[in-house]
Parts: C-alpha cells; structure tokens; sequence
C-alpha cells in the first residue's frame, strides 16, 4: 500500500497536538484531524495544571496562563481546612489555564513543526489494510479515506477510536464522573489558591471546586459518580452555588464527562496508539488530565517515530508507548484508583475526622508520602491496607 501519512492523529486536545508536534518534529509526515470548526473550543475543562507539568515540555507564554496560584485548600464537610503548597497539590494545582488559547497555541507548534492541520473533519470509520490504516473521514458532508502507517486515537473521553481497533476502552457507569461547571464572575474568594469541597454533603462520589481565573472570575465546579446519587451535577452545583456564591454571575456553562477507570490494561494494538482521555489517562481522584494527555502524547509521537523508523508497525513494537506512560504515570493511575474506591466510600464524618487529623501540620515542610503515612498512622483501622502503595 502506498501512504498519504506515516501517521493520522484524532483529535487536537492536548493529547492529540502533543502526539502530532512530537511526531512531525521527529521527521514523520503527519495530519491531525480535529471535528469542532475551533480548536481549543468549547472548553469541557477546569483548565487546573502544575507548573512542572507545563514547563517539562514548553517554554510557557503568559497568553496560556489565566491565573498562577500558589497552592490548594481542601475543605471537608464540616469546613476543616487542609491548605496544601501546589508542589504537593497533584498535577491540576499551579496555572490555571486558558484552554481556548492553549489548545490552539499546541496545534499551533504541531503545525509550525510541519503537521498538516484540518478541521470540522470527522474520523469515522478505520480498517486495518496490508501493513497500514485506512481511515475514513467526514469533512462538510464529504467522505474521503486516507491511508497511513499508524494512527493515534486522541479522541477524548468519548473516544471511538480505541474501539475501532479493538482495545477495550469501555467505560463504566460507576466510573464515569458527572461533571458541569460554571464560569461566575464577581465572586468572593482568596485567589491565591484553588479551592476543594470534598463529601456527600457536596458532591457524592467527587468534589466542588472553584478554580480562580482572576482576582473575582473563576471556574466553579463540581463531578459526582451518578451511581452515588440521584440528583444530578447541576442540581447538586446550583445549590452550592446558592448557599455560597449568590452575588456571582455565571457568564459560561459546561458540561462533560471524566473517565476515573484507573489505568487500561495496554493503550496499543496493531498500527495504533491511544492518549489522553481516550486511554483513559485521566487521573482517578482529581479527574484532571492535561498533564497525563501531553506527557502521553509526547510517548506516542516518539514511540510513531521509531516504529517508522524501524518499519514495524505492529501491536509488539508498539508496546514500547505502554511501557513508557506505565513506567511514568500508570502507577499513580493505579494508586489513585485504589484510594478512588475507598474515597468513594467514605461517609462525611469520615473525612471529618481525617481532615481533622492533619489540620494542625504545617503542609509546607512535608512531602506528600510523609503526609499520607502520618494519616495512615494516625487512622491505621480506615487506612492500614493502603500502606504498601505508599512504600
Ligand atoms: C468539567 C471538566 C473539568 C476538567 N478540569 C480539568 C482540570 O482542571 N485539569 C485537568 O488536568 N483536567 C481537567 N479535565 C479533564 C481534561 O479536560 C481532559 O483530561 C483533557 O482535555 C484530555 O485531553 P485529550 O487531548 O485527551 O482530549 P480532549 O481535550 O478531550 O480532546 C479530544 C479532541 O478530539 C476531538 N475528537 C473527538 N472525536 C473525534 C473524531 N471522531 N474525529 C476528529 N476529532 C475528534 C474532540 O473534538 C476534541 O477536540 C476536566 C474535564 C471536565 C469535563
């Protein structure tokens, strides 16, 4: 088979722009297909990312970056504060982005690096032909098919691409968080952190957050599991909204799902890798998935690389990118969706009582495995069995 590509990217998230920038700057002929007419909108994101995760692999513009914060207060159901420096605060505390810009500046630097770009174009259908992919794309009604040697599948948490080629990417009900957010403005909050409402009394089965964007503007959320309630995210949202912020005025509404599986199994099959949302990389406990879609992204470009290089484009060579995201970020992934199960089954005057036991430390000076081993040791009958992912 004769190829239009070395490789075809779905989808230009963050994943996706990564996976493409990587690829194209390692010499392979690349199209990244986007269906929404703008890249970077609408925003289905809290736009939470550490700074590490950001300047690992960019020269960070000021235009990305709405607010800078410095760390991360958790509040429990009956307001105990837990105030974590953004060091230990996981991969969504440091920069709160702006996505729209963001996005675009990613697929800006694939394409600068000499990735073909399209737009409003669709992937529907893939077929695995001789050694290559044919995949088949919609773009204004028209449907045309491109051949290449390997696709990525950066599709998002509605991702089909995975599916296509038969990874098991299903998601559960229970493993599926609700979520919707609020853009408000003229808001009262300290915009120096970002701020965690955890407990059913807020959100069963997630969290409330409120993601400062400016010194009165921000993204109020929430995520709940619709197997640990009846009422909806937005219901339960409106009323936080109500009890807490009154006076703000919500000027952007979004709705969207996270995938909280815990780590697939492999993210490769035959001629295809999967990042991001689409292998479900988002993190368990946080929902957040930036920084696991650009890390993942950069693998699958470089891995895209040497298998071009080497003229392999099967499921066997390509288990290279698994082993490179399971080294890095899959055990946290399966760490997290350890303490995910049991978070999920905690009752308020639970996380009360934990919150409690650390509310005195000065969370400046201790790493984050300190932490948990000092909540372990001071609540050993709730936590003992989680000891050994913490050594
Ligand atoms: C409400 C909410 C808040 C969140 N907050 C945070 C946060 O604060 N921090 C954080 O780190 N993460 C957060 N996340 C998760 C984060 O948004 C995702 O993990 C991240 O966007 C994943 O990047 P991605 O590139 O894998 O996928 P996406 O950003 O979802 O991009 C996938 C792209 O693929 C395109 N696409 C899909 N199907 C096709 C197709 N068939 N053909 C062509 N294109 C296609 C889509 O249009 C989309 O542009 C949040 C998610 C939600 C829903």
């Amino acid at each position: 088979m004769s190829y239009d590509y070395d490789v075809v990217v779905i989808g230009a998230g963050p994943g996706g722009s990564m996976a493409a920038k990587t690829a194209a700057e390692n010499g392979l002929d690349v199209l990244l297909v986007e269906k929404r007419q703008e890249i970077g909108t609408p925003v289905r994101c809290a736009e939470g990312v550490s700074k590490e995760a950001l300047e690992e692999f960019f020269e960070v513009e000021k235009s990305w970056i709405a607010k800078e914060v410095s760390g991360a207060i958790i509040y429990s159901p009956d307001g105990t504060q837990i105030k974590l420096v953004a060091g230990m605060a996981g991969n969504e505390v440091g920069f709160v982005l702006e996505r729209k810009i963001f996005d675009r500046a990613l697929a800006r630097m694939a394409a600068k690096r000499g990735a073909e770009v399209i737009v409003k174009t669709t992937a529907t259908t893939m077929r695995r032909e001789d050694s290559g992919v044919v995949i088949g794309l919609k773009r204004l009604g028209e449907y045309y098919e491109v051949r290449s040697k390997l696709i990525i599948g950066a599709d998002g948490v509605e991702s089909r691409v995975g599916k296509w080629g038969g990874i098991n990417t299903t998601v559960k009900i229970g493993e599926l968080e609700s979520c919707v957010q609020y853009l408000m403005s003229g808001i009262d909050f300290d915009p120096e952190y970002t701020h965690f409402w955890i407990g059913r009394k807020y959100a069963p089965g997630g969290y409330v957050w409120l993601f400062p964007k400016g010194e009165d503007v921000a993204n109020v959320g929430i995520g709940v599991l619709p197997t640990q309630t009846k009422k909806s995210a937005k219901e339960w949202l409106d009323k936080f909204v109500r009890e807490n912020y009154p006076e703000g005025e919500i000027i952007e509404v979004v709705a969207g799902g996270v995938p909280v599986t815990g780590p697939i199994e492999t993210a490769v099959a035959d001629n295809l890798m999967l990042v991001g949302d689409a292998a479900r990389h988002a993190d368990p406990i946080t929902g957040g998935g930036i920084a696991n879609a650009i890390k993942g992204g950069y693998f699958a470009g470089k891995v895209a690389a040497e298998a071009v290089k080497a003229g392999d484009f099967s499921k066997n060579f390509l288990r290279r990118y698994d082993e490179l995201w399971k080294n890095d970020f899959g055990k946290n992934l399966h760490r997290n969706k350890v303490l995910q199960r049991k978070f999920v089954k905690m009752d308020d005057d639970v996380l009360n009582r934990l919150a409690r036991s650390i509310s005195d430390y000065d969370l400046s000076e201790i790493s984050v495995k300190k932490l948990v081993m000092e909540l372990i040791k001071k609540n050993p009958k709730l936590l003992w069995d989680l000891k050994d992912l913490f050594l």
